[in-house]
């Protein structure tokens, strides 16, 4: 059936809904062709931090055509990838503590189809790369090497995606650095900026389908192979096209031991709005290790079929963009340590 048709059907169905007075939005409803959806604005693109503002203009190019969810975050995330003023991610990100840079990405669609890069050098967008693992490959994550090889063979060209700036931040790092990993301290860098940040990025197109992605060049100075949550399905991205979508920053680790964009998602299917799944999955690496939790970074990022959104986070300073038809917005997370 084609989009179209699909679409129409969805607007009749939802429709029908409003009449009845009857909410569609069904949490443990089967599998059905036709997932009716109340969308209250959609089309609508939701990014990680500030610089996710310039990502979901670029996302709204495809959105805003009536183009779809998952042309628009790879579109999207490509705007940091490039950005060599970016250091937290693609070109110009912050190498591991051998001087290489390392990255991390993945994306899925609304059919739960998904592809990933992780441990990747020389390739300025390793969200193409995860995309077509996703489209042309039997599987779901190529790694170091492999994925390399991959992208050379389909055309990607290699890169040295260390600049200057980032180089000799690094080397500065060295002189102090006893090649411990740092891996759980804001503001260690010199000038007092952030050591990560990832972009993660969610959409629901016209047709109510949402797609995510994801992609990072990891924790700054990490050991050499070193792989976060970011390119992990279910931990730094998981889209669930009838409950929503969700998406993690900061200390990888953290999120992967709880599995965390998952945990949102499911959150969300037992009726919890956004923020409030976000601040339960907070709370539960909190609960895990609270002395731990205090001193580093996680928020969590999601949005539901119903075109709501929120966030929540460890610390204060957690930002996210949000775009709609209507506006374009940088708003604050809630945070847990007060
Ligand atoms: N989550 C990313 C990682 O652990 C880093 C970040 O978002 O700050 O690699």
């Amino acid at each position: 059936m084609s989009n179209r048709r699909k679409f129409v059907k969805q607007s009749i169905l939802s429709s029908a809904a409003m009449l009845v007075g009857k909410n569609l939005f069904a949490h443990s409803a089967p599998r059905t062709e036709f997932t009716p959806v109340t969308v209250k604005d959609n089309p609508i693109v939701i990014s990680t931090w500030d610089f996710g503002k310039a990502a979901n203009e670029a996302a709204w190019q495809v959105l805003g055509k009536g183009g779809r969810a998952l042309d628009a975050v790879e579109k999207g995330v490509m705007v940091p990838e490039a950005d060599p003023n970016n250091q937290s991610v693609g070109y110009g990100g912050r190498p591991d503590r051998d001087g290489h840079v390392t990255l991390d990405a993945c994306i899925m669609d609304e059919n739960s189809k998904c592809g990933s890069v992780a441990f990747l050098e020389h390739i300025m967008h390793p969200i193409s790369v995860a995309r077509m693992v996703m489209e042309k490959t039997p599987h779901v994550m190529l790694v170091g090497e492999g994925a390399l090889q991959f992208a050379l063979e389909n055309g990607f060209k290699k890169q040295n995606l260390l600049t200057p700036k980032s180089e000799a931040e690094w080397k500065e790092w060295l002189k102090t650095s006893k090649y411990k990993p740092v891996n759980n301290i804001e503001n260690m860098l010199p000038g007092g900026e952030k050591n990560h940040d990832t972009i993660g990025m969610i959409a629901m197109d016209g047709a109510g389908n949402m797609s995510g992605a994801c992609t990072t060049s990891g924790m700054a100075y990490k050991l050499r192979g070193r792989v976060g949550d970011s390119p992990i399905i279910g931990a730094g991205l998981y889209v669930d096209n009838e409950v929503g979508a969700a998406t993690s920053t900061g200390v990888g680790e953290e999120v992967i031991r709880i599995v965390g964009s998952h945990l949102v998602v499911e959150l969300m299917r037992q009726s919890h709005t956004p923020e409030d799944a976000c601040r339960l999955a907070v709370e539960r690496i909190v609960n895990r290790n609270p002395a731990a939790a205090k001193d580093i970074q996680v928020g969590f990022l999601a949005l539901n079929k119903k075109g709501e959104y929120g966030a929540y986070a460890l610390q204060k300073g957690f930002s996210y963009a949000v775009k709609t038809g209507k506006n374009s917005t940088v708003e604050q997370a809630g945070y847990h340590f007060k």
